[in-house]
């Protein structure tokens, strides 16, 4: 194991959201890269926010993602506790250390850290008067993402509030050094708080940390940053919506970094070899929805199908579209004939609910086109002797039979294949049509054709 020592420090909200997420990525990335340790520190000061199931919907999250961690809440480890709920005493222990060394005063009930430097007093325009500044020297950031930072810090900040409450600056910190993090990778909002932290470290006779500030994750469109209420701003909708972990995973880390070929798609082995603070870009990053759906997308064509076979299962009992009673090879072959046209899991009953069950949608602006030209009764009245007859009922014996049927009518083959499409599936779109006719099997694809011309010759008679 490394030296590194990273860490996600989250206030549980009750939202896990995907800037959030990122950062706990980032971190988990640079730890595994470099074989070091990944902490998760709850930083849950706000007692009124930080309940049980805020706590439930960020480790969920964080585990569906498959970010593990090698200490903090459930598994333990050399520098707990890994609640700050729970480190009153070690932070008093410190705030003694900036006592002793005179670095602290009381004001109206509150501690505050004193700077080191010149004091002289300015007009306060906003708040209409004088006030004490210090001319400190100015903290240097040497930050990964932002290059060189300048910093200076001119006026004493709280340390404890009146209520005996100390701050988010110093019990950061406090924790920073006492759990011996190397590196603070975490989000641009906090770079203007990293020179009040650069001091306390010092105060505290401690080296700051390598600082990385990633950049903000931009709503889709326009200039505002992600919401949590803009549409795929949280990590559990993507679990409700079933998206594929390892997809989601992959896309969040391509959100300010990227690898140097531009790569997409990429196992997460690949990422963790390859992710360095030079691969995080500087500027901003955008949500972009349509990227995610397609990697998700290209996830899901990637599956094995015994795994794919695996997460679709409950999808389907769930639609009522399979139970115990349906035979695993033939949804296997749906599968396999389908897999490519997959796009996204919750798609999937429409996408193949038609390959179980009769009881399936009639896209309807198909049906105006097919009954708009040609004579799709014929049509199928024509290819039902040839389904009846076609031996092998495969693709390619399909494919050949029908094509000398169109042959024989003087047509082109492609003169069936919608209404073929239509009448067995409901719909214009799908799983290639050869493949999933011959899945479908003679039976079922019979059953259908007849139904066609029952429906469709009694409502044009
Ligand atoms: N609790 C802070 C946050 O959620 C942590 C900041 C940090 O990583 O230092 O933003």
């Amino acid at each position: 194991m490394s030296d590194v020592r990273v860490r996600f420090a989250p206030s549980p909200t009750g939202f896990f959201h995907i800037g959030s997420a990122r950062t706990a990525l980032f971190n988990w990335l640079y730890a595994r890269h470099t074989g070091g340790t990944f902490v998760l520190r709850i930083e849950d000061t706000d007692k009124e926010r930080n309940t049980e199931e805020a706590l439930r919907v960020l480790m969920d999250g964080m585990k569906w993602l498959g970010l593990d961690w090698d200490e903090g809440p459930e598994v333990g480890g050399d520098h707990g506790p890994y609640f700050q709920s729970q480190r009153s005493d070690i932070y008093r222990e410190y705030l003694q250390k900036l006592i002793d060394a005179g670095r602290t005063y009381e004001k109206e009930g509150a501690i505050f850290f004193r700077l080191e430097g010149e004091r002289y007093t300015e007009y306060d325009d906003y708040k209409k008067c004088e006030v004490e500044k210090v001319r400190t020297t100015p903290q240097i950031i040497d930050d990964q993402v932002r290059g060189r930072v300048e910093r200076a810090e001119e006026k004493d900040f709280v340390l404890y509030r009146s209520n005996g409450e100390p701050v988010f600056h110093f019990v950061n910190v406090v924790d920073d050094i006492s759990m011996g993090i190397t590196h603070v990778i975490r989000g641009e909002d906090h770079l203007s708080n990293t020179s009040k932290h650069c001091e306390l470290f010092r105060a505290l006779g401690a080296e700051p940390p390598v600082f990385a500030h990633i950049p903000l994750i931009l709503k889709s469109t326009g200039p505002g940053k992600m919401s949590k209420r803009d549409e795929g701003a949280l990590i559990e909708d993507y679990q409700k919506n079933r998206f594929l972990p390892a997809a989601v995973r992959n896309y969040l880390c391509l959100l300010g970094w990227s690898p140097k070929d531009d790569s997409e798609v990429l196992p997460i082995d690949e990422i963790i070899e390859r992710f360095d603070f030079d691969g995080i870009n500087s500027g901003n990053a955008r949500f972009d929805e349509k990227k995610m759906a397609h990697i998700n997308a290209e996830y899901i064509r990637q599956l094995p199908l015994e795994t794919l076979a695996w997460m679709v299962s409950p999808i389907l009992v769930e639609e009522g579209l399979v139970d115990d009673s349906t035979d695993e090879d033939y949804l296997q072959d749906v599968l396999r004939v389908s897999q490519e046209k997959m796009t996204a899991l919750n798609a999937l009953p429409a996408l193949i609910g038609f390959f179980f069950s009769n009881d399936y949608a009639i896209d309807e602006k198909t049906q105006g086109r097919i009954f708009k030209k040609g004579d799709p009764l014929a049509r199928i009245r024509e290819l039902i002797p040839l389904i009846e007859a076609e031996e092998s009922f495969t693709a390619d014996s399909l494919d050949a039979s029908i094509e000398s049927l169109a042959e024989s009518q003087g047509f082109k083959k492609f003169e069936y294949f919608p209404v073929a499409r239509f009448a067995v599936s409901g719909a214009g779109g799908g799983p290639d049509l050869l493949p999933m006719i011959s899945t479908l099997g003679r039976h079922r694809v019979l059953e259908r054709f007849q139904n066609f011309l029952e429906i469709h010759a009694t409502s044009t008679s």
